[in-house]
């Protein structure tokens, strides 16, 4: 058999029986690295308000009064957070865990359409929206079901038609009762969900991924093991995560990389995390001089910024000690220009899933610069197989699509079995995943990303789902059958592009008159631009062809149009 397992040290124990806010705010765990007196948990870009422990404490606790007393949330109620990252946004979902609920956050650039998607599917009966965003809020919330006094503002102190999450603050400081902590028994934080977490996996549309308290803690832990800062056999200068260090944070809480490993994985080591609701550049340099920040938890087209863009120069980032990527590959040439701009500096990057609760390797502790281009080494804990296309398994140096298995793996996806055998295999009572990635591991452990095989395109680091963008298209009256797929960009990673056969009559019209086919394609992008988030877009163009190759059974040979289009278009 051959399996590749983690030999990055050994794994320290996982509690079980605790809760997300009982392991964050209330353990003291031996991996842990506890905070300063009086530092900063959560620091606000902009205002530069501050809350500690001390003040997050009570307000979680404020928040399960109110959310509990006003509007039931309990045992596995489902509660949406649709907004930017927000100082709030961490305290909410503490207060919905400490009641047994589970979080389920969307993105702030959603439509009304995706957003909906993601409510019903997760069954959601409480909206928190950012006040920015209450109309597509409201129309969601129509269409889901859910009335609109269940609909609250997260950043505004008050409103007259809806009440914010400061109402219920208030209400839950001054409340009589007090709400009743979910405590579970032992083993119990197994199953116990905290989040949908919304992933299109190998195939077809976003699916809600059950995490559970315990995947989420895993992965905390898991790179806690990795980095070794709480060991005081680990010199402080070889430390990369320390009691007082500073982090962006930018990368949006509704993905899996910000929530765990970005949040709360840098609280665990006893930072600081900087609130960031929206990513521009210049105000981000700022933002980095202005809080002092060590760490930048980045995707590949900020680091490219970094590394390329002039303005850079003109800032004193002294103080960064740390860069790290993830989401989407991160080519060795950036790695190279990142060390040149910040030399002697912690250079490197992750990878994984929302299917593994985050990562399944980071940069090792043995190395300060990822230079070779890997995605890292496998996080303590952590068992993968290579599964060549003929069922054997790859030794080191072959290729083979991943298969991993360890505590960070997350539970399948809610109410879709199909989905979920397909992608979650027991294999000798284990839970395994199939990553639909293509790797290669070395003999030092070094692993290495090489390809992509699931439908899956990464914009950006964000999730697009062709299965999504072709449901879509097929509405549109031009098209007869169309294919997605992602061109090579170099700032963000990769966009879509669709091959559309159209409709006989279209096809006619540019007949006769070939002028018309830029109409049709210019309408055609339109409609996307018009229901779907901007990072959807088809930004690598449409194009017409006579028909979308497939199999005799009938299935998209999406791979044959990939290579199409990208032996046909050079990196932009
Ligand atoms: P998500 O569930 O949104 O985190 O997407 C997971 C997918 O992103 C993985 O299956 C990979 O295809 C891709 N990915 C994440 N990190 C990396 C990385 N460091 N290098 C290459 N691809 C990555």
């Amino acid at each position: 058999m051959t399996e590749f397992v983690s030999s990055e040290g050994p794994l320290p124990h996982i509690p079980d029986d605790l809760s997300i806010p009982q392991f964050i705010l209330d353990s003291s765990h031996p991996a842990r690295q506890m905070h300063n007196e009086n530092q900063p948990w959560l620091i606000e870009d902009g205002s530069g308000k501050t809350v500690g422990l001390k003040e997050i404490r009570p307000k979680v606790d404020a928040l399960a009064n109110a959310l509990n007393s006003s509007y039931h949330v309990g045992e596995d109620t489902v509660v949406c957070i649709f907004a930017p990252n927000h100082i709030d946004t961490p305290i909410l979902i503490w207060a919905v865990h400490r009641l047994g609920g589970i979080i389920t956050a969307a993105n702030p650039m959603y439509s009304s359409e995706e957003l909906t998607h993601q409510v019903n599917t997760a069954g959601s009966k409480l909206l928190i929206a950012h006040s920015t965003l209450l109309k597509t809020a409201l129309v969601t919330a129509g269409e889901a079901g859910i009335p609109p006094e269940r609909v609250i503002l997260l950043d505004v102190p008050s409103h007259p038609q809806h009440r914010t999450v400061a109402d219920l603050e208030k209400e839950g400081l001054n409340s009589k009762t007090r709400y009743t902590e979910r405590r579970f028994k032992s083993g119990e934080g197994k199953t116990k969900l905290a989040f949908f977490s919304f992933s299109s996996g190998t195939t077809g549309k976003a699916k809600a991924v059950m995490v559970s308290h315990y995947t989420l803690i895993a992965n905390v832990i898991q790179m806690a093991a990795m980095y070794r800062g709480f060991d005081p056999n680990v010199r402080w200068e070889d430390k990369y995560y320390r009691t007082g260090d500073v982090t962006t944070g930018i990368l949006p809480l509704y993905h899996i990389y910000g929530l765990v490993l970005n949040l709360h994985f840098q609280l665990f080591s006893g930072g600081s995390y900087v609130v960031i609701p929206k990513f521009n550049f210049v105000e981000m340099l700022n933002s980095i001089v202005r809080f002092r920040i060590t760490h930048l938890i980045l995707v590949p087209p900020m680091l490219l910024l970094l590394c390329k863009h002039p303005i850079v120069k003109k800032y004193d980032l002294s103080h960064v000690r740390v860069i790290m990527s993830g989401a989407a590959p991160l080519s060795q040439e950036v790695i190279e220009q990142l060390a040149a701009v910040f030399p002697n500096r912690v250079i490197g990057q992750g990878y994984g899933l929302t299917e593994t609760a985050t990562a399944l390797c980071t940069l090792p502790r043995t190395q300060k610069v990822g230079f070779s281009g890997a995605a890292g080494r496998l996080v303590p804990g952590t068992v993968v197989r290579l599964l060549k296309p003929d069922g054997s398994l790859a030794k080191a140096g072959e290729r083979g699509e991943l298969m991993a298995c360890g505590p960070q793996i997350t539970l399948g996806y809610y109410k879709d079995d199909k989905a979920t055998k397909e992608t979650f295999l027991q294999i000798d009572g284990k839970r395994w995943v199939r990553t639909g990635d293509e790797v290669l591991i070395k003999e030092n452990g070094d692993l290495f990303v090489v390809d992509r095989i699931k439908e899956l395109i990464k914009v950006r680091g964000f999730q697009v789902a062709p299965a999504e963008l072709e449901g879509h298209l097929l509405g549109h009256p031009d098209v007869a059958d169309v294919c997605v797929v992602g061109v090579l960009d170099e700032y963000s990673g990769e966009v879509p592009l669709a091959y559309v056969v159209l409709q006989p009559q279209s096809a006619q019209r540019i007949k006769e008159d070939p002028a018309a086919a830029e109409n049709i394609k210019a309408a055609i992008k339109k409609y996307v631009a018009d229901n779907k988030s901007n990072y959807k877009q088809l930004a690598g163009g449409v194009e017409f062809i006579d028909q979308i190759p497939k199999n005799p059974s009938g299935k998209l040979l999406r791979k044959n149009l990939r290579a199409k289009a990208r032996s046909e278009r050079e990196v932009k």
